[in-house]
């Protein structure tokens, strides 16, 4: 599809700055900002600006803005402080825990992590 926003996607709307969100970072195809349910001290969601689903059509769009997003993550969690020790996920299909169909990477970092994660 043609479209790169969907107006009833909540992840869109932060985009948009339509629904506020604690902004970590920015870059020109993405946005990084603060889980409001946060799993670890450091717990940043980084979306492409561009609506799509999920991971896999994030792959397919461009590989420029996949690659823009995990340098987003890398940026974050440099400014974070996590001393190189973080976790990036991107939870894909209601079975795998998504819950928000705009793709978007977990940035966990600041507690030790188990694996699997389970
Ligand atoms: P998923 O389960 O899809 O992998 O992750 C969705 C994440 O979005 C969850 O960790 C959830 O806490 C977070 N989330 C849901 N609604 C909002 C919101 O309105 N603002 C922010 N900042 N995070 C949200
Ligand atoms: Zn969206």
């Amino acid at each position: 599809s043609a479209a790169t926003t969907d107006p009833d996607c909540l992840f869109c709307s932060i985009v948009a700055g339509r629904v506020p969100a604690d902004v970590a970072g920015e870059s020109e195809y993405s946005l990084a900002f603060r889980d409001v349910n946060p799993q670890a001290p450091t717990h940043v969601l980084v979306v492409p600006r561009r609506h799509v689903a999920n991971a896999g059509e994030l792959a397919e769009v461009s590989a420029d803005e996949l690659g823009d997003v995990v340098l987003l993550a890398r940026t974050v969690a440099e400014q974070e402080d996590l001393g190189g020790d973080y976790r990036l996920v991107f939870n894909t299909g209601e079975g795998a825990g998504q819950s928000v169909f705009h793709a978007h990477l977990h940035l966990l970092g600041g507690r030790s992590m188990k694996w699997p994660p389970g």
